[in-house]
Order: structure tokens, then C-alpha cells, then sequence
């Protein structure tokens, strides 16, 4: 298999920003190297794989039924994201509960909706507006929270550097009390 122009080009990046950074002055810095010579085709694979969520569907498999729910839904979880600005990492968890209109859905769909969204190019803001969507307007519940918590690995590693900060975003539908979802959500 020969080398891509993707993997040229990431190549020249990364040499660029060792020369600038320093890389090279010390001794170890051509150990380092020899485990660089990959590592284009890793990056463009890695890349590929959390972006795979371009290609995914999530039927949701909805049933009617006539019972009268309180909420329920799936909470904890778990995602990785990729983040649009600096294309590093930010993962969490998500919880997700509703209440009942005429319709209710797999449970196990809930959490592929949050894996379909969350392996695209996203900013939390924006993936917790997408999986609030996507639920509210299949599923038409009388009541819709969604919560998500994360550690964004651009906020620890870089800017900033508050390492142990989370990030949290709320979808909550007009009609719901967001005290009413929190007190529905398992403190396990
Ligand atoms: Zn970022």
C-alpha cells in the first residue's frame, strides 16, 4: 500500500510543527522519531473511525401503547466526540429521559442515537441540540431532557489547561420542569 497524499501532506504538518516546537535537540527526540513514521496513516484512521457517523441510521423502533408513564429512558451514557475547533477529543456521558406521548421506543436506541451523533465533527452545544431533535421529533413525548456532562480534552490540554473542568449542556422541551428531570435521573 502506498503513501496517500493525505499522508504526505500530515506528514509535512507534523515535521513543520516538531521544527517549530524545538524537536530534535535532544537524543531521545530520534527514538521518537522511528514511532513517527506511521503515524499519518494512524491519525487519517483514527480520524475515520470517530467520524464514522456520517454513514449511520437509528431506526427507533417505536410502539404505541395506552399505559400512563412517568419518566423513563437511559441515562449514563457513555460517548467520545471529536471537537470541531481543535479536532481533539471530549467525552462524557448522556442521559436521556422522556415522557411518554402515544409512542415509546427501544432502549437500546436511545443510546445509538447518541453514538450516531457523536461520532461526527460536533460541538457539544450542537450535539445535544441534534440527539434533543432527533428524539422529539420521531418520538413526540409529552416531555424530553437530555443532559450531557464532559471533560473537553481542548480545555485541559491546551488554553486554559483546567484539566478536571466538565462541560454541561441541557435540552429540556418547554412543557418540562428541569428540577422535575433531574429528580428523575438515578444518583447510583
Ligand atoms: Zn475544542
Amino acid at each position: 500500500m502506498g503513501t496517500s497524499n493525505n499522508e504526505k501532506f500530515l506528514n509535512q504538518t507534523i515535521y513543520g510543527v516538531l521544527n517549530n516546537v524545538g524537536f530534535g535537540r535532544e537524543v531521545s527526540d530520534s527514538f521518537i522519531k522511528n514511532h513517527l513514521l506511521e503515524t499519518p496513516a494512524r491519525m487519517i484512521k483514527a480520524w475515520e473511525e470517530m467520524l464514522d457517523g456520517y454513514n449511520m441510521n437509528v431506526d427507533m423502533k417505536l410502539s404505541p401503547h395506552s399505559n400512563s408513564y412517568d419518566w423513563i429512558g437511559m441515562t449514563n451514557i457513555e460517548f467520545s466526540s471529536l471537537c470541531a475547533h481543535h479536532w481533539l477529543p471530549f467525552s462524557g456521558t448522556v442521559d436521556i429521559l422522556y415522557v411518554p406521548s402515544t409512542m415509546i421506543c427501544g432502549a437500546s436506541k436511545l443510546a445509538r442515537i447518541v453514538d450516531m451523533y457523536s461520532h461526527r465533527l460536533q460541538l457539544q452545544e450542537f450535539l445535544t441540540a441534534e440527539i434533543f431533535n432527533h428524539i422529539n421529533d420521531e418520538l413526540k413525548p409529552k416531555k424530553l431532557g437530555i443532559r450531557i456532562i464532559s471533560k473537553h480534552s481542548c480545555v485541559g490540554c491546551r488554553g486554559v489547561r483546567a484539566r478536571n473542568s466538565q462541560f454541561v449542556t441541557y435540552g429540556i422541551s418547554t412543557n418540562s420542569e428541569k428540577a422535575d428531570f433531574l429528580g428523575a435521573i438515578p444518583h447510583v
